[in-house]
């Protein structure tokens, strides 16, 4: 640790310096510890579905084994092994934008054809599960993004939407402009998140129920990936939520 201790505790410029001094020292520790969670939670995830990959493979090897046996290791080792594809892609995007390396080239969009072709890339899978995917959007509205970066916000969004709700519900993306702003909602009348963890669902790897998001097959990434591509387009990404009733997310942009 960066443990300093300076005991100087007059008021003048050296107080000060031996104070700044100290706060500083606070700081280190506190990142340092923050690396050291997200490196050991990364380790963790990356662990389990090695294990089952290990595990599995080791089954399929053996000779005593029906092919039917076989074959159903092998999904599952390959359904592992993309599960640990999508952990790297999402932590190396967030390493990007981390980096600043992450170039968004910004062009005028008209929202409503935008929107529309998101809503029919994602409708089939709202529809497999039976949940009703509505969209509403006023027709003259521009803004200034990234169509792809911004297509992977309101993904990761929808994807979530689809993921905690049940059938027989109904999820509304709403686009209006508000003064000089575009107000871009995804609502949904799922599960909804509990009031404890609202403040956290934007950091990475936080997800409200572990056991549950294994199932889903969520990191806790998405959202984390999502604000900042919104922030990096100079907009805003907030989120309400009543749990047993749905949960809405809300960006603001600049209208262009
Ligand atoms: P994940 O990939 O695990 O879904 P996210 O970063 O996208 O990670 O979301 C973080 C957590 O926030 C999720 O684990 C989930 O518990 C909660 N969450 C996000 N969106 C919703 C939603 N629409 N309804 C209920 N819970 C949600």
């Amino acid at each position: 640790d960066f443990s300093v201790s300076v005991p100087v505790q007059s008021h003048d410029e050296l107080g000060e310096l031996a104070q700044s001094i100290q706060t500083l020292a606070n700081d280190l520790n506190y990142m340092k510890q923050e690396r050291n969670d997200f490196l050991a939670s990364i380790s963790h995830e990356l662990r389990t579905p090695l294990t089952y990959i290990k595990g599995y493979a080791d089954i399929a090897r053996r000779t005593n084994i029906r092919p039917q046996e076989r074959t159903h290791y092998l999904q599952i080792i390959g359904e592992e092994s993309e599960r640990v594809n999508r952990l790297l892609e999402e932590l190396f995007s967030l390493a990007r934008i981390d980096q600043n390396e992450f170039l968004i080239t910004k062009e005028r969009v008209q929202l409503f054809p935008f929107l529309h072709s998101i809503y029919e890339r994602v409708l089939p899978a709202f529809l497999t599960k039976n949940i009703e995917l509505q969209l509403d959007s006023d027709q003259d509205i521009f803004v200034d993004i990234d169509p792809s970066r911004f297509g992977q916000v309101l993904s990761n969004i929808l994807d979530n939407a689809l993921k905690y709700s049940n059938e027989g519900t109904t999820t509304t993306i709403r686009a209006i402009k508000r003064d000089r702003n575009v107000v871009i909602s995804i609502q949904d009348q799922g599960i909804g998140i509990p009031e404890e963890d609202i403040p956290y669902v934007f950091e990475r790897l936080y997800r409200v129920e572990k056991s549950r998001a294994r199932i889903t097959g969520g990191f806790g990434l998405g959202l984390a990936i999502a604000k900042q591509l919104v922030e990096i387009h100079g907009g805003s990404l907030s989120v309400k939520s009543k749990p047993g009733a749905g949960t809405v997310f809300t960006i603001v942009l600049k209208e262009s």
